[in-house]
């Protein structure tokens, strides 16, 4: 079984590749410029073959190179795991036009066109070689809103149904697609925000006492991955320790 996880280097996506490796994946691990944590992470992967590749997910060319790399080393990809991506903020009263603009630019290029682009490669791929899947990692703040992000939440809003329409194409293709939609998990992404002035008001969003770590993230996407039945694809699975519950 051959998966690629976009943004394996660190937190979410590092633990995803750590838990798919320790089934017996070999990981096709990407990361964007952090060389030394991408091989501290390959180093610490269970069984062999894996490798790293190097990638700017907002760039197109980038990711048509990132594709073709993977392919020509590892053959068939089983698994896409879109899980890089990008948290800016710009809050709307105090983020001047060209800074807004440029903001939006970068988070939808990387957070939402990169998979789009990964997503089609692989899901032609998939499709001719009898089958496939497709992991999506979202946030919360698709369904919560991101008064200091909007255009983060924005992005994985985006992820969301794209996730939900290409399940929906797919499927007879036997290439299912899942996503998750994790609220604040304990990574690089989130430490300053979990560290700083809104630290106490973000955990008092959470019952379970504390956010979310990046293990049960990867837990969700491991099953998604390897076990999920098929007819659970197109799903969004909430992992938020129930900060924010929707029906
Ligand atoms: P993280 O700790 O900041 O790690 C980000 C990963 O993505 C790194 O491997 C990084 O590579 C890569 N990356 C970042 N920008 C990239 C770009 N432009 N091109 C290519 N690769 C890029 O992030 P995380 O917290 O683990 O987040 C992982 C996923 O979970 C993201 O989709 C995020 O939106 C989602 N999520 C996170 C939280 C949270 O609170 N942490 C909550 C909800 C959802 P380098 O190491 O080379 O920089």
């Amino acid at each position: 079984m051959n998966i690629l996880v976009t943004g394996g280097s660190r937190g979410i996506g590092r633990a995803i590749a750590l838990g798919l490796a320790a089934r017996g994946a070999k990981i096709a691990l990407h990361y964007r410029d952090n060389r030394a944590a991408a091989e501290a992470a390959l180093a610490a992967l269970p069984g062999s073959g894996h490798a790293i590749f190097p990638a700017e997910i907002g760039d197109a060319a980038e990711v048509d190179g990132l594709w073709e790399a993977v392919s020509a080393q590892f053959g068939r990809v089983d698994v896409l795991v879109n899980n890089a991506a990008v948290y800016e903020q710009h809050p709307p009263l105090e983020t001047a036009p060209a800074e807004w603009r440029r903001s939006w630019e970068r988070t939808l290029a990387i957070n939402l066109l990169g998979p789009a682009s990964l997503s089609l490669l692989a899901a032609q791929a998939m499709a001719a070689a009898g089958g496939g899947r497709i992991v999506n990692i979202s946030s919360r703040g698709a369904f919560r809103g991101e008064p200091h992000a909007p255009a983060y939440g924005a992005s994985k809003a985006g992820l969301n149904s794209m996730s939900q329409s290409l399940a929906q194409a797919l499927a007879s293709h036997q290439v299912y697609v899942y996503c998750l939609a994790p609220g604040w998990t304990a990574t690089e992404m989130a430490a300053p925000h979990l560290a700083g002035p809104r630290a106490e008001e973000i955990l008092a969003q959470h019952p379970i006492g504390r956010v979310v770590q990046p293990e049960e993230v990867a837990s969700a996407a491991v099953f998604c991955a390897l076990d999920a039945p098929a007819s659970m694809t197109g799903s969004i699975i909430d992992l938020n320790g129930a900060s924010y519950l929707r029906t």
